[in-house]
């Protein structure tokens, strides 16, 4: 029992000196129609941070703010003109399917820049530290060097892992994917990086994934299956010296676009069981999709299991009550910004 709680004890404090968060107000995508067309709150993040402060699951001091990822790094990863694309308008309410009229170029550019940049400098933090990042917006796994995918214009994954590369990391990279789509993007752009290992379990065939251990649930997989499943894929993964892991958000039964089934329960243990894998390895963690009201909670959890290993579940109605109580003033509303992507306003 001593020895139970004094290893509990360890664990919490060397997560307290290993541990970072990496947020911005302008992680709230600056789009109106997110909500109504993909069920995407835009608040999911700062929600997930609120509570994960409230809760003392992380201190204020254990947050930072990302800044945005440099053109010179996007474009080890992704083509020039495909960057300098993203500028129109018309480009991006194509990745958003929304009309052109709703998208606020520079801002949204801005978000996935910092969004990008929180990936990569977790990345350099793990690395350093030997510790856990958990960045509250990316794992934008559909995008490829040369065209996006929903709601992915960037890849920060790939852009984290070719940028550390070339700063002279050269150990095992795992990336474990584990929303509920494919990492069509990600394949595409480390198909050919060496030492790198993509694991993927969803419930969507998007077609052949030549370089990924690819696993297709069935519709409306249930914890259960789902974890066996997660057992088979992280035997199979090899020892990393640094992993990116995407925490869908979009796992949940009755997920507008996810395809499974899991309870909030089975998804708090989905992170346990890799967060004990991964236990003492440099891990980056990052949200991916998620498209239910509860989509919050999966992100909160996330932060949960990796500070204090926590299974309890978010008091019924917590977000309510704050609101009701005039509490939850953490964030201003998402900031302007010059961002445009082109390489005469880039490595600032
Ligand atoms: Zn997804």
């Amino acid at each position: 029992m001593l020895l139970q709680r004094l290893k509990h004890g360890l664990k919490r404090w060397w997560r307290q000196r290993n541990f970072s968060i990496w947020y911005a107000p302008s992680y709230r995508l600056p789009l109106t129609s997110l909500a109504s067309h993909h069920r995407l709150d835009p608040r999911r993040a700062e929600f997930a941070l609120w509570y994960l402060l409230d809760v003392h699951s992380v201190e204020h001091s254990q947050v930072h703010t990302p800044t945005k990822v440099s053109f010179k790094d996007l474009a080890r990863v992704h083509q020039p003109q495909y960057l300098e694309s993203l500028n129109h308008a018309k480009t991006l309410a194509s990745i958003f399917t929304v009309d052109p009229w709703d998208i606020p170029t520079e801002q949204l550019v801005n978000s996935y820049r910092l969004a990008c940049g929180g990936t990569l400098q977790g990345a350099r933090f793990a690395l350093e530290k030997n510790g856990i990042a958990f960045n509250l917006l990316g794992g934008f796994h559909h995008a490829s060097p040369h065209r996006s995918g929903p709601l992915c214009p960037i890849n920060d994954i790939a852009v984290a892992i070719e940028t550390i590369r070339d700063e002279g990391f050269q150990g095992q990279v795992v990336v474990l994917d584990l929303d509920a789509h494919p990492p069509d993007g990600t394949e595409d752009c480390l198909k050919h990086a060496p030492k790198v290992w993509l694991g993927s379990l969803s419930a969507a065939d998007w077609g052949p994934l030549p370089h990924t251990d690819e696993t297709v649930l069935p519709l409306g997989c249930d914890d259960q299956t789902y974890q066996t499943a997660l057992q088979a894929l992280l035997h199979r993964m090899p020892t990393p010296d640094l992993a990116f892991v995407i925490a869908g958000g979009d796992v949940l039964a009755d997920d507008h676009m996810g395809g499974l089934g899991l309870s909030l329960k089975g998804v708090r243990q989905r992170d346990r069981l890799v967060d004990n894998i991964l236990a003492g390895t440099p891990s980056v963690w990052l949200p991916g999709g998620g498209y239910h009201p509860n989509a919050w909670k999966v992100l909160t959890g996330t932060g949960l299991i990796l500070t204090t290993g926590s299974t309890a579940s978010i008091p019924k109605g917590y977000l309510d009550r704050e609101r009701e109580a005039n509490t939850f003033t953490l964030l201003p509303s998402t900031t302007q910004a010059q961002s445009n992507l082109s390489e005469e306003n880039t490595d600032e």
